[in-house]
């Protein structure tokens, strides 16, 4: 059993570690200007605790399933709000619900104890979130997927793209 955030989960190490080769990159294949942000600005994003609680899992970090940004960049601080989804192979034993029940659709996000103000972390079965591909023919056993929403900082030389 292992700790993630406020969740409690059951993982297989070595399926996890395994699903970068199942599960298709994001559409750039990792190339455009918001991945490779994020790959190098995820280690000073993710509070350490979360980094290795990840890493427990056999998540990879700079490498997510998928992301996005979702607001521009913060006026003052100059963060930017991301979306940014990793999958592990395994099962949720306790936690958050994944789902507001009074708003339709909305995602339940929990920030963990000590992490930054701003960082929400949802976890879910693959298959309670319709929007989402499963790859759970490839994958030998059930998908978690983890999502968060967190402020991000850039931390390229190059220009945040303008969308
Ligand atoms: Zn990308």
């Amino acid at each position: 059993m292992l700790a993630l955030g406020e969740w409690r989960i059951a993982t297989d190490l070595v399926a996890t570690r395994d699903l970068p080769r199942i599960v298709t990159p994001p559409v750039c294949g990792r190339r455009c200007p918001w991945c490779r942000n994020w790959a190098l600005a995820c280690a000073q994003t993710l509070p350490v605790f979360l980094l290795e609680q990840l890493g427990r899992i056999g998540v990879d970090p700079p490498r997510p399933t998928d992301l996005y940004k979702f607001e521009d960049p913060d006026r003052v601080s100059g963060l930017i709000a991301h979306r940014v989804t990793f999958h592990a192979v395994g099962k949720i034993l306790s936690g958050p619900a994944l789902w507001i029940e009074f708003e339709r659709n909305a995602r339940n996000y929990v920030r963990p104890p000590g992490a930054p103000e701003g960082l929400g972390l949802s976890l879910g079965s693959a298959r309670q979130v319709p929007d989402k591909h499963s790859w759970e023919r490839e994958v030998k056993g059930p998908l978690i997927e983890i999502d968060f929403r967190l402020p991000v900082p850039w931390v390229l030389t190059e220009p945040v793209p303008e969308r």
